[in-house]
Order: C-alpha cells, then sequence, then structure tokens
C-alpha cells in the first residue's frame, strides 16, 4: 500500500494594516486578501536567503505567524483561539516588480511570493506570554528598525482570520498562517542582516546573498 504523505501549507494574508495599503497604493480590501505557499517555501533554520536568479529585487514583509494546532473548518471566531497554541515571527519575501506584472494581468501571484526560500520562519513562543491585540514586532534590517508593527492596527485581528481562512482551507495541526505586514516593506541586498524581534525577542536572524 502506498502511504500518503501529507505537507503542511502556508497561508498567507495581505493587505491587513492600512499603512501598507497605502504605501503600495493599493485597495482597502472589503474582505482578507488570501493567497499560500508551499512547503518547499520555508527556508531551512540557519540557511541565507539567496535572491533567486531571475529576481530584479526583493521585498521584505515582516509578519506574526500562527501556527495551528488542530484540524479545523468553518471555525467561529469566538472559538479561533482554541486552534492555535503558539505564535511567531516571519518573513514573506516577495519580487515585488513580478507581483506588480501579475497583478495587472489579473494573474497568481506565486511565482512572485512562494518560490523556494520565500518563507522565513522564526521561534515560536506560547500564545500565553503576550497581549495578541496589542503585540508589537519589529524588523531590523541592518540594525536600523525599518518595520514597526503592533497587532492592534489590524484590519481583520488574528481569530478573525482564523475564521475567514477556514471557510475555504481545512486548517491542519502544523499549518502556519502569515496574518499580513505593516508599513515599511522594502527592498534588500547582499550582505543584509535581516533580524525579527516580537517585543524584546530575537525570533529569527537572516542573512542576504
Ligand atoms: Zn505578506
Amino acid at each position: 500500500m502506498r502511504r500518503v504523505i501529507s505537507g503542511m501549507k502556508i497561508i498567507c494574508i495581505g493587505r491587513n494594516y492600512a499603512k501598507h495599503i497605502e504605501e503600495l497604493a493599493n485597495e482597502r480590501p472589503i474582505e482578507p486578501v488570501v493567497f499560500l505557499k508551499p512547503d518547499s517555501a520555508i527556508l531551512q533554520k540557519k540557511m541565507p536567503f539567496f535572491i533567486p536568479e531571475w529576481s530584479n529585487g526583493i521585498h521584505y514583509e515582516v509578519e506574526i505567524l500562527i501556527k495551528i494546532n488542530r484540524v479545523g473548518k468553518y471555525i467561529e471566531t469566538k472559538f479561533a483561539h482554541k486552534y492555535y497554541d503558539e505564535i511567531g515571527l516571519g518573513i514573506d519575501f516577495t519580487d515585488r516588480e513580478l507581483q506588480s506584472k501579475l497583478k495587472e494581468k489579473g494573474l497568481p501571484w506565486e511565482k512572485s511570493k512562494a518560490f523556494d526560500g520565500s518563507a522565513i520562519v522564526g521561534e515560536f513562543y506560547a500564545k500565553e506570554q503576550f497581549d495578541l491585540v496589542n503585540l508589537q514586532f519589529q524588523l531590523l534590517k541592518n540594525e536600523d528598525v525599518v518595520q514597526d508593527g503592533n497587532t492592534n492596527a489590524m484590519l481583520w485581528n488574528i481569530d478573525e482570520l482564523i475564521a475567514y481562512v477556514s471557510q475555504f482551507f481545512t486548517l491542519k495541526k502544523g499549518d502556519i498562517l502569515f496574518t499580513g505586514t505593516p508599513a515599511g516593506v522594502g527592498k534588500v541586498d547582499s550582505n543584509d542582516v535581516l533580524i525579527g524581534k516580537i517585543e524584546d525577542k530575537e525570533a529569527f536572524r537572516v542573512k542576504i546573498k
């Protein structure tokens, strides 16, 4: 009998912070913008991020991550908190130029957002130690703070996002939800070092090559 090997999936939210929507001159959505990354998008721990050969430029997007702890479908917002114990921080690397071209043509974004290494998944922490609706997080590039976000500025909070996406995709243990990026996105260059922080904790450190 053939064994079915099931992978995990990454569900990403776009346009969840008003100031980031403004900086890209995007329309404010009436429902969350959702896209997926395959598990092959995850950058292996301790590995540098290599700017792909085909790319003219990659942008960082720091985001709060949610690790799903059980199977769920059509989850109600009021029960969504039962579907995760840990939160983390990561980067949704994006080829912005390619994404803009694909958007213009009404084509899917995956080539610009779901390529190998495009998902940085940092440390996860027990959610109890944080106030999830007032959680500060930052991205530092070569020691300068380039993104400074707080979950209190989300258009849809974590539990609302879980309820929303679970209408379309069955959530499974090990799946990760990227909850969208605040303002301040920008380009990476070779030799940059990106450090992600949730309050005072360093959740990841990645070198760009
Ligand atoms: Zn993103």
